[in-house]
């Protein structure tokens, strides 16, 4: 049997197919339409394993442009994909913290999986992916390629709190001379700072492991590792936990009972 999972974020669509032992996984930019970018992506992965869309046991769909999802499915929260997902990945984990486009969240969890408390940002966008894009932007960078440029023994600090006047901050930099590298570093701090906060209302324990876009920017795993004091797990696929826990409530609720 076939179960999938697909996570219609604010930046990228991610979606997970699970056949027996195997998985498949593929993204796309939402866009304009986060319809159309799931409705496609789910399509061109489930005809690349040469399934249709009739064959799948069982489908989950969660992020923000789940409910425009119209092929049919059960809707999930993220909490609740990201959950199951991390627990999946990391069995030792009880503490999710999950930068996306447009939010942050830290999520503790129990051995089984099961979600015991959040804390989420998603009224600012500052401490959010979207933030490190309209940096990088301004930069003349790719978000990507923030990871690999920082320097953080030549930290800049950035003081403003809001995303429009913290543009302002790296462009005034940049045009008083200062280095790229100091300045990256600087934003890794300042998103760190700020989910770093968001975790420790929570209280900081057990295994934590780092998922989302944004934990594919080295730096700021580096920036959140120096700001908790403690090592993070980053899985491989940290950007498809939210679609890979997706497939497995999928599996879970509509696959053969063990
Ligand atoms: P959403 O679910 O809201 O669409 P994602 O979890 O997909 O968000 O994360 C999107 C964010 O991830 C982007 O805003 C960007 O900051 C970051 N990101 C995406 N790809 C990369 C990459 N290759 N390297 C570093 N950061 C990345």
């Amino acid at each position: 049997m076939i179960f999938a999972g697909i996570d219609i974020g604010s930046v990228s669509t991610k979606a997970v197919v699970i056949q027996g032992d195997r998985r498949h996984m593929d993204m796309n930019p939402t866009g304009w339409s986060p319809r159309t970018a799931g409705e496609e992506l789910i399509s061109r992965l489930l005809e690349g394993q040469g399934c249709r869309f009739e064959d799948l046991g069982g489908l989950f769909v969660t992020g923000y442009g789940r409910i425009s999802f119209n092929l049919g499915g059960e809707v999930a929260t993220e909490i609740k994909c990201h959950a199951r997902g991390v627990a999946a990945l990391v069995p030792e984990a009880r503490m999710i913290i999950d930068i996306g486009g447009q939010d942050s969240k830290v999520i503790c969890i129990d051995a089984a999986g099961r979600v015991l408390d959040f804390a989420m940002n998603d009224k600012c966008a500052a401490g959010t992916g979207k933030f490190l894009q309209i940096m990088a932007n301004s930069m003349g960078l790719d978000v990507s390629e923030l990871g690999c440029l920082e320097d953080p023994g030549a930290s800049r600090q950035i003081n403003s709190m809001c995303t429009v006047f913290a543009e302002s901050e790296v462009i005034g930099m940049l045009a008083a001379g200062a280095e790229r590298a100091g300045i990256i570093a600087g934003l890794h701090q300042s998103v760190a700072r700020r989910v770093a906060a968001l975790a420790r209302r929570l209280g900081v324990k057990g295994d934590v492991v780092f998922t989302g876009g944004v934990a594919r920017n080295q730096g700021v795993a580096r920036a959140l590792e120096a700001e908790l004091g403690l090592p993070l797990v980053v899985p491989g696929d940290c950007q498809y936990t939210g679609a890979l826990g997706a497939a497995l409530l999928a599996r879970d609720q509509f696959g053969p009972r063990a």
